[in-house]
């Protein structure tokens, strides 16, 4: 698999930027400055990681400052490839999801079925930060953003100069996952919509969905408040069972504008989502918190 990952980019997107692309899995992104180059995530095996940093000539002199957006498996597990050479910069929270152990039980059960993550070893992420952290790489900086909901150790990155926003997974197409269905991490989430949004951004770049429109966001704000708006019109609680019928006008393909055409599997995988995030919406509305 690593030898699936590729460049990409976006029409007019900066060439500072590159997007590291492992298939349909995730993309990372690479930033040249003046000062040092930024690797923001790791993808999902050192291997993978070491392919990416070949492909854009990072290493010899130049400086290399590592972002984890959060430690979810496909955006941290190449962090051996740089544990010896960088700094690797994440949320506060993400320390702590690495200590509880969640993080290494998901490492044991995905080795146990693909040989691609057996000989993967979790590193933990060395400077970490509460709201804001600058990188100033002189012509660009890179202002970093918590921006939880998804994960509550959500980091996206701000480059201003570019009006560029590595939104990782605060964004996605079609649709973002929140963490957990307690109204908090909803609220979270869609707050950190609404701090993207208000960048006015030119350019939004995810990890999952391959854009960068900054539409996205507006359509991820309006799925939200869709589901909100329905669930609270419904004259009985729902129930969001994992496989059982949604109510008319409440189906993924009912709540997402523009749903892209999506694989067998990629369509499973978002069902799932909006599940999960319809769940939450349904608690929200219960306790009178959304
Ligand atoms: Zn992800």
């Amino acid at each position: 698999m690593s030898g699936d990952i590729e460049l990409a980019s976006y029409p007019g997107l900066d060439a500072r930027i590159r997007v590291l692309r492992l298939g349909t899995v995730v993309d990372a992104v690479f930033v040249r400055t003046e000062r040092f180059d930024v690797l923001v995530d790791t993808l999902d095996t050192p291997e993978t990681c070491r392919a990416a940093l070949d492909l854009v000539g990072a290493g010899g002199d130049r400086p290399l400052i590592v972002v984890n957006s959060h430690m979810d498996w496909d955006h941290f597990w190449g962090n051996a490839a740089v544990a010896d050479r960088s700094v690797i910069v994440a949320h506060a929270g993400a320390s702590e999801r690495f200590r509880n152990g969640s993080v290494h039980e998901v490492l044991a059960r995905k080795a146990s079925t693909d040989p691609r993550f057996a000989t993967v070893e979790l590193c933990a992420p060395t400077v970490t930060f509460l709201d804001r952290l600058s990188l100033e790489g002189g012509d660009l900086t890179l202002e970093l953003l918590h921006t939880p909901g998804h994960a509550p150790d959500h980091v996206a990155v701000w480059i201003p100069q570019l009006r560029t926003c590595l939104a990782v997974d605060a964004v996605e197409r079609p649709i973002p996952k929140v963490w957990s269905d307690d109204p908090a991490d909803l609220r979270a989430l869609v707050g950190s919509l609404r701090l993207i949004e208000s960048l006015g951004a030119r350019h939004v770049v995810l990890a999952h969905g391959q854009t960068d429109a900054p539409s996205t966001v507006g359509r991820n704000l309006r799925y939200f408040e869709t589901l909100s708006e329905r669930v609270g019109r419904l004259d009985r609680r729902l129930t969001v069972e994992e496989n059982g019928e949604l109510p008319a006008g409440l189906t993924l393909a009912d709540t997402v504008e523009n749903l892209p055409n999506l694989s067998a599997d990629a369509r499973r995988f978002y069902e799932r989502f909006h599940r999960a995030n319809l769940r939450a919406t349904v608690r929200a509305i219960g306790e009178g918190a959304a």
